[in-house]
């Protein structure tokens, strides 16, 4: 049962796209809600949980760079993006009864504290669910990237990469081909050498250099995170 995570330190990367359920753009409460649901069933089985949120339902940088705006500010418009998703999951948890912080790179007072790793440890230790916004705060990243280093800096055991649409790592795309073979499990430096579509290469090495395990699954299947922090075999483990 969700006993057996009692104690665990993980974090979860939910990537944006997921928050817009069907619709592409912008936040559906209804899978806000669901997801909310799953990490407050872990947090109950006394988990810790540290969340970054993507920001890919909102902006892209390196997307609104092909259509002629400067990369830097449209990484900008892409970390804005990513508080709002870390808002809506912030009420969905509060209103499932669990005590949440935001922790924004780019400080917004009004809205959410700064990233203080050391503060947002002590919330973990009380049972809060910590939410990272805004990535790293710094053009050029991503969210993967962030997940990885904010997992590195307050010592999570694992990152947990929880994708919508796909349940793991695929030899070839499972969405164009029928005979895309799953993997259960991975070496970092496969997942770099045939570039497969996990996370970017900055992420994978950062978490190659330092031994930092990643589970790669489904999100939206029901009671998949906590299948995901007990350590079931429901995707793709990438590590050595
Ligand atoms: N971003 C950034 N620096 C960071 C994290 C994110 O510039 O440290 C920007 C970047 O433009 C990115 C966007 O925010 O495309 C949204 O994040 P991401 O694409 O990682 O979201 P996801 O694909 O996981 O939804």
């Amino acid at each position: 049962d969700t006993a057996e995570g009692a104690g665990r330190r993980v974090l979860l990367k939910l990537s944006g796209e997921a928050f817009a359920g069907g619709g592409g753009v912008g936040v559906d409460p209804d899978v806000v809600q669901a997801i909310a649901r799953q990490i407050a069933e872990v947090v109950r089985g006394g988990t810790q949980m540290a969340v970054v949120i993507g920001g890919g339902n909102f902006f892209r940088g390196a997307e609104l760079q092909v259509r002629g705006m400067d990369r830097a500010r449209s990484d900008y418009m892409g970390m804005l993006g990513t508080v709002m998703n870390c808002l809506a999951l912030q009420d969905f948890l509060e209103k499932q009864g669990i005590d949440t912080r935001v922790q924004t790179a780019i400080t917004m007072g009004q809205v959410a504290e700064p990233y203080i790793p050391l503060r947002a440890q002590r919330h973990l230790e009380k049972g809060r669910v910590v939410i990272f916004g805004a990535g790293m705060g710094m053009p050029y990243f991503s969210t993967d990237t962030t997940a990885a280093q904010r997992a590195l800096e307050i010592h999570a055991e694992v990152l947990l990469l929880a994708k919508s649409g796909v349940d793991g790592v695929y030899d070839s795309d499972p969405k164009t081909n029928p005979d895309a073979v799953r993997f259960d499990s991975l070496d970092y430096s496969e997942v770099l050498k045939r570039n497969l579509k996990v996370a970017d290469a900055t992420a994978i090495s950062l978490c190659m250099d330092n031994d930092l395990p990643i589970v790669v699954f489904e999100l939206l299947t029901e009671g998949n995170i906590a299948r995901a922090v007990r350590g079931e075999k429901i995707g793709t483990v990438v590590g050595r």
